[in-house]
């Protein structure tokens, strides 16, 4: 059952992949970082991992204007600066930013506790969003479902055994756009209500 209580979080020099923490040691990474949003999120988004240049990822770049549009950030955010979310959290696959904003599958796994940490705590989490196929096999390790049971497909919402929702949505490239991400979450808030 989920409690109350925020979700563990890697610490701010977590060294558990040691490729990650050389790539840091360089000055070209950087640490963890934190899940963004209220604890009490019916919907958590998950990328697949931050950039070296912008904190939060180059995905944020489109999903903080996107959930402004939606109604549920305060305002755009910028790199610097994310906005207070209503309803939603964000977090990422991998925590710390890798070399090319790829991830191996042995850091995927090691950081895989603290998704898993974010999926059952959550008290209120009814949905995900994985955006790209490496943070939908991540949300589904999470859930101790093996990956290769359920594709990622751009559009897809699946419901899990346990009743969690989760939407595809392209995670990086030319295929994530503005109104990709747009659509696929209002689609998952729309299946969420007709859940309700
Ligand atoms: S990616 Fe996750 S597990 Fe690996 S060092 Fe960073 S926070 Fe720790």
């Amino acid at each position: 059952m989920h409690d109350s209580f925020a979700p563990a979080a890697p610490s701010h020099d977590c060294a558990l992949c040691p490729r990650l923490c050389a790539h840091r040691a360089k000055g070209a990474g950087h640490g963890p970082i934190a899940s963004h949003g209220p604890v009490s999120a019916r919907v958590l988004i998950v990328g697949h991992a931050p950039d070296p240049q912008c904190d939060e990822g180059g995905t944020s770049r489109l999903l903080y204007p996107a959930l402004y549009r939606l109604g549920l950030a305060l305002h755009p955010g910028n790199a610097a600066s994310p906005p207070p979310l209503s309803d939603t959290r964000v977090t990422f696959a991998v925590r710390c930013a890798p070399p090319d904003q790829m991830p191996d599958p042995a850091e995927v796994r090691t950081c895989n506790q603290y998704l898993a940490g974010e999926l059952a705590t959550l008290p209120n989490l009814r949905g995900v969003l994985a955006l790209g196929a490496l943070a939908h096999a991540a949300v589904l390790s999470a859930c101790g479902i093996p990956p290769a049971r359920i594709r990622f497909a751009h559009g897809a919402i699946h419901l899990l055994p346990d009743g969690l929702i989760v939407g595809d949505c392209h995670g990086s490239g030319h295929d994530l756009t503005a109104a990709a991400l747009e659509a696929s979450i209002l689609a998952l808030l729309r299946y969420l209500e007709t859940e309700a």
